[in-house]
């Protein structure tokens, strides 16, 4: 089991940052769409220099794409010291929302992922963070991963 309880594959260290830089090596989770949401790819693609430097020519490539790259536990400043700060941050925001009220309800099925099985959001939170999920940009500002 996973952290959060939900099915796991993964060892602890072994689980998937979401909402990685975009960094060579990275793998391209999802792309954002007109309608705000990031859309997961179906298959997992991992970036090079060649198409980071041809995506920021557009600026940032966090700002319209997810990446995802092994997370990083204490090395990352969302780290919280036995989670990732970021999916609690994003979900308990909603969570005030209401998340059925923002068409979020995990029971409106989840969109296909490449890296569930190894994600550390999915593992925290499970169904209601892949929900949640499409509506985070990454912010790399001061190298830090923040929610739109
Ligand atoms: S939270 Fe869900 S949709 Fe988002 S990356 Fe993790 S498993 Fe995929």
């Amino acid at each position: 089991m996973g952290p959060g309880g939900f099915p796991q594959a993964a060892r602890p260290d072994q689980y998937a940052c979401p909402s990685a830089p975009a960094e060579p090596g990275a793998g391209l989770l999802g792309v954002l769409g007109p309608d705000g949401r990031i859309a997961n790819l179906r298959l997992l693609m991992q970036v090079d220099e060649e198409f980071l430097q041809a995506a920021r020519a557009k600026g940032a490539p966090e700002s319209r794409m997810r990446f995802t790259s092994p997370c990083q536990t204490k090395r990352c400043s969302q780290w919280t010291g036995h989670s990732c700060g970021v999916i609690e941050r994003v979900m308990s925001a909603l969570q005030d929302r209401g998340m059925a009220e923002a068409g979020l309800a995990p029971q409106q099925g989840l969109q296909p992922c490449t890296i569930r099985a190894t994600c550390r959001w999915y593992a925290q939170a499970g169904p209601e963070a892949c929900a949640a999920c499409a509506l985070v940009i990454t912010d790399t500002r001061e190298g830090t991963r923040e929610p739109a």
